[in-house]
């Protein structure tokens, strides 16, 4: 399938004749807006089978490159670089070049799953881009990104007590990251919250963050969630070709 889309194609491949007549019909300007021919040797075969071993990315294959996701997109609404459909049609394609491009940008998803609900292909889309910034991050090409570090915060916490407490979540997630608590955004959340909240939910609120609870015999259950992170993680670096890493 075409790209059809011309932001896309770099400003250098794109020839246009100011002036041009062919057989006396003046095709000046955007008439004359040819692409230049390009050869592609750095093909990574391995792309595509990689994606699909990790989490998320397991029905890319299935993608027809309708451009649904990318039409629905949350961040692309905002930022037209942010593209679902291309990023898929270059994984597919092996284009790992063009797809380190935009390796600062991928992350960015906000998991809103719009893409997920309109894709007509059950390719789920959202878990495509969380596996290729997994997959860019465990190949080195991007440190760990903030969303990967909540990802990471998060399923700590939840594996650890067997609950989600948002407010020690968040604490965590601006400590791990250096941001301030005091930010105008955050106060103005939690000002909101606490005029609508009724009293008794806050106090159970603010015990939870202090004390920290458990679900009630939760310890086997962490063991065997962990025990299955650990092979997954295991698995995941055999079929990316990576040497064992670190476990939890
Ligand atoms: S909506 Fe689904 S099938 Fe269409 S381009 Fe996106 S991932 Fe591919
Ligand atoms: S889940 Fe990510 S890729 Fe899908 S629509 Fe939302 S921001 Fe875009």
């Amino acid at each position: 399938m075409p790209i059809h889309e011309k932001s896309l194609i770099r400003p250098e491949n794109l020839i246009r004749n100011e002036q041009l007549i062919i057989d006396g019909v003046d095709v000046s300007g955007d008439w004359s807006t040819f692409i230049a021919p390009r050869v592609i040797t750095d093909y990574n075969e391995a792309l595509e089978p990689e994606i699909a071993a990790l989490p998320g990315g397991e029905h890319i294959h299935r993608c027809w490159q309708c451009g649904s996701c990318s039409n629905a997109c949350t961040v692309n609404a905002l930022n037209p670089d942010f593209n679902p459909r291309y990023w898929i049609y270059l994984i597919r394609l092996g284009l790992e070049s063009e797809l380190l491009r935009d390796k600062d940008i991928i992350w960015q998803c906000v998991s809103c799953n719009k893409c997920t609900h309109i894709c007509p292909r059950d390719v789920d889309p959202e878990g495509v881009m969380k596996a290729t910034a997994r997959w860019l991050e465990l190949k080195g090409h991007t440190p760990p990104s903030p969303a990967m570090e909540f990802d990471n915060i998060f399923s700590a916490q939840v594996i650890t007590t067997g609950r989600i407490e948002e407010g020690r979540l968040l604490r965590k997630f601006f400590a791990h990251t250096g941001q301030k608590l005091t930010q105008d955004w955050l106060l103005g959340l939690v000002r909101g919250l606490v005029m609508r909240m009724p009293v008794g939910l806050l106090l159970r609120l603010g015990w939870a963050g202090v004390r920290a609870p458990r679900t009630r015999k939760w310890a086997s259950t962490q063991r065997a969630i962990e025990e299955f992170i650990i092979e997954q993680e295991a698995a995941q670096r055999v079929a990316l070709g990576l040497p064992p890493g670190e476990t939890r």
